[in-house]
């Protein structure tokens, strides 16, 4: 079975202004479906067709077609799932607290994201995980990489993550990635978050 290109969930100016609708459009029709058809492509007789992309991103990780496309495929997933219109909602109850734990407070784990996706040189990602037993830690990858994937130096199961890509936000912020970030926090689906925390914890 092939992997698909899932509609984005709102729609393209959903998150006006804080990410404006160019920028949704060419990244989900453009990059997003890029990478799942260069997936598909690189599965083609490969022993890795018709596993989950859970495996495919860990088994899959000395072929480089496979590792870029397959993190570029479920990353993206994951962004669009953890973002939504209408503001932010403050996260609350086990993760609030594993949050907390971890970082003192909401604004101590702001800077810990931020900084983490503002010092990733080139392009990547940065995280939230979260850890069997419950405490959660930010880190951050490079490229298309993901904690799945061994060795990245940023393990757990992700439950957030921001695309610090230039692509994610060069038509509107340009250079000002530290701009992007802060209007993240805006779009930030806490619900799709704690939900992700609580089945993986
Ligand atoms: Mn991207």
């Amino acid at each position: 079975m092939k992997f698909e290109l899932a509609p984005l969930p709102y729609a393209y100016d959903a998150l006006e202004p804080h990410i404006d609708a160019r920028t949704m459009e060419i990244h989900h029709s453009k990059h997003h479906a890029a990478y799942t058809n260069n997936l598909n492509a690189a599965l083609e007789n490969s022993p890795l067709f018709g596993k989950t992309i859970e495996e495919v991103m860990v088994q899959g990780m000395e072929t480089p077609a496979i590792r870029n496309n397959g993190g570029g495929f479920y990353n993206h997933n994951l962004f669009w799932e953890i973002m939504t219109p209408g503001g932010s909602h403050a996260p609350e109850g086990d993760l609030l607290n594993a949050i907390v734990e971890a970082y003192g407070s909401m604004d101590g784990f702001k800077d810990a994201f931020a900084k983490a996706a503002t010092t990733r040189f080139g392009s990547g990602w940065a995280w939230l995980c979260v850890h069997k037993g419950g405490k959660v830690e930010v880190c951050s990858t490079a490229n298309q990489d993901n904690p799945f994937m061994p060795g990245v130096s940023c393990g757990g199961f992700p439950i957030l993550g921001i695309d610090v890509w230039e692509h994610a936000y060069y038509l509107h912020y340009q250079n000002r990635r530290p701009d992007y970030i802060n209007a993240f926090f805006n779009v930030i689906n806490w619900s799709k978050v704690s939900e992700r925390y609580n089945a993986n914890k």
